[in-house]
Order: C-alpha cells, then structure tokens, then sequence
C-alpha cells in the first residue's frame, strides 16, 4: 500500500497519465495531477480520487518543458504535501510527419516536452530525494524510442533519449537508495492514438497479442516498478508483443 506516500504524476489527466493517477490513488497514495490544458478534466479526476481512496489529489497546471516552471511546481507541490517519493513523468506529445518535410519546431517541441520534461522533473525532485534518501521514479517511454518508428523521428528520438536517461539516472542514484525505471508501451488506446484505432491498417496484426493495450495496463506496470525495491534502470515493454 501507498498510504501516506506522495506521487506526482505528469499529464495525469487524461488517457495513461489518469490511469496512473487513479491506479496510484487506489493503493492509498496521495497524488499530484500535473496537466498542461485539461484543467477541467484534471480536477475531475482529482475530485473522483478524493471520494473514492483514502489519500488527497491535487491537480496543478505547468508546461514540464518549462525548467523554471517545473522548480515552481515541485516546490508548490512540496509545500502541499511535505514530499515526493513517486515521480512519474508520463506527459508527452506527438507531432509525426515524415522527416524529409518535418519543421524544426516539432523536433524541438516533441523533445522539449517528452524527454527534456522528465530531466526537468527530475532535476527538481532530485534534492529531496537525496536528502530523504528514497524515492521512485517512472518514466513513460515508448516502443519507438526501441525500434524506431517511420514518421516519428522526433518522437522516437525523444522516446530512446528517454531511456538513456533513465539508465544514467538510475545508475547515478542507486547509491542513494533511488530508483528510476522505464515503462514502454506500443498502441495504447487514448487521445493519443485515437486515429490509428479502428482502422484496419494491419496494426493489429503486428501486435502478437491481436488487439492495442489500455491505459490499465500500462498503469500497472508503473506502480509495479513504483514499488519495487530491487529493480533499477529497467525498461518493461507493455506492448502486446509488438518489439519482441
Ligand atoms: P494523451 O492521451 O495525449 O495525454 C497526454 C497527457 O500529457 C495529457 O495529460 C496532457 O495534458 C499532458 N501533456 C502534454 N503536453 C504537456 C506539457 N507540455 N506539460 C504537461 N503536460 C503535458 O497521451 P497518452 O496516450 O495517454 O500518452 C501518455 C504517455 O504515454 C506519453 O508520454 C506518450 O508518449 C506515452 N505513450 C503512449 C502510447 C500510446 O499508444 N498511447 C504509446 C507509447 C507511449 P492536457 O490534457 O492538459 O493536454
């Protein structure tokens, strides 16, 4: 059980983020719900999680790019809670387009926000969880970032970044009792993928399981290496198979 533990959850309020943030909530974790636009949908959620678990949940708007924005909220969301011990930067964005004619601004932006977000996260929990001696972090990448998908060069770029961070930190941390995992997830079904399901494009015929995974199922995962003690700079594929 998660009582009395905090998480901060990034792009918590819709598809696999709210999945973790209700997931996290029913262990009895406190939550932080960091959006970037859905305010409405992300205090829903927090008022959902407030009357059905035992802990508080809080929703907080902050672009995660942002450096400064994000040292502002970590403080703010310290303040409110008194600390982090899970960090769970799942926020992230697509802008696909084949890389012959894809701008400058996507690369920058999918990179800005998928893989500079967790080091900005990170950066900013880092101290408190050096000084506390404990701490979880969970970063949401992506098959792409393993395989490399066709029209996600940005994201796929960001995605495998993403790892190397996650590995480096994990490394850098261990010795403090820190750890930081990845989660990769292939098709899931939210807003993210929202064109793709549906469509007979062969997709699910890739996938060896026969069907896109939900967002459950990735938040699984998540709490899983959330609380595992004794596994760091890991990367668990929740993927149906698909980058076996
Ligand atoms: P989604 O439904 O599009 O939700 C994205 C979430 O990220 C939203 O909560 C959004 O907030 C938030 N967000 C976007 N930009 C942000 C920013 N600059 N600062 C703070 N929050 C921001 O996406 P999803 O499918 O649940 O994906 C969640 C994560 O899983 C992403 O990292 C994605 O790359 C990864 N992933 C998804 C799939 C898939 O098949 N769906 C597969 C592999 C990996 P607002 O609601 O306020 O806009």
């Amino acid at each position: 059980m998660l009582t009395g533990k905090t998480a901060v959850v990034t792009g918590g309020s819709r598809g696999i983020g709210a999945a973790i943030v209700r997931k996290l909530a029913s262990q009895g974790a406190n939550v932080a719900v960091v959006y970037a636009g859905s305010q409405a949908l992300a205090e829903e959620l927090c008022a959902q999680c407030a009357a059905e678990f035992s802990g508080k949940a809080v929703a907080y708007r902050c672009d995660v790019a942002d450096f400064t924005a994000v040292k502002d909220l970590m403080a703010q969301i310290k303040k409110e809670f008194g600390t982090v011990d899970i960090l769970v930067n799942n926020a992230g964005v697509t802008q696909d387009g084949l890389l012959a004619m894809m701008k400058e601004e996507s690369f920058d932006r999918v990179l800005d926000v998928d893989l500079k977000g967790a080091f900005n996260c990170i950066r900013h929990c880092a101290g408190m969880f050096l000084r506390q001696k404990h701490g979880a972090i969970v970063n949401v990448s992506s098959v792409s970032g393993m395989i490399g998908n066709p029209g996600q060069a940005n994201y796929s770029a960001a995605k495998a970044g993403l790892i190397g961070l996650t590995k480096a930190v994990a490394k850098e941390l261990a010795p403090k009792g820190i750890t930081c995992n990845a989660v990769a997830p292939g098709f899931i079904e939210t807003d993210m993928t929202r064109d793709l399901s549906g469509q007979d494009n062969g997709l699910l015929a890739a996938i060896p399981l026969g069907r896109m995974g939900q967002p459950q199922e990735v938040a699984e995962a998540v709490a899983f290496l959330a609380t595992a003690p004794y596994i760091t700079g890991e990367v668990l594929r929740v993927d149906g198979g698909i980058a076996m």
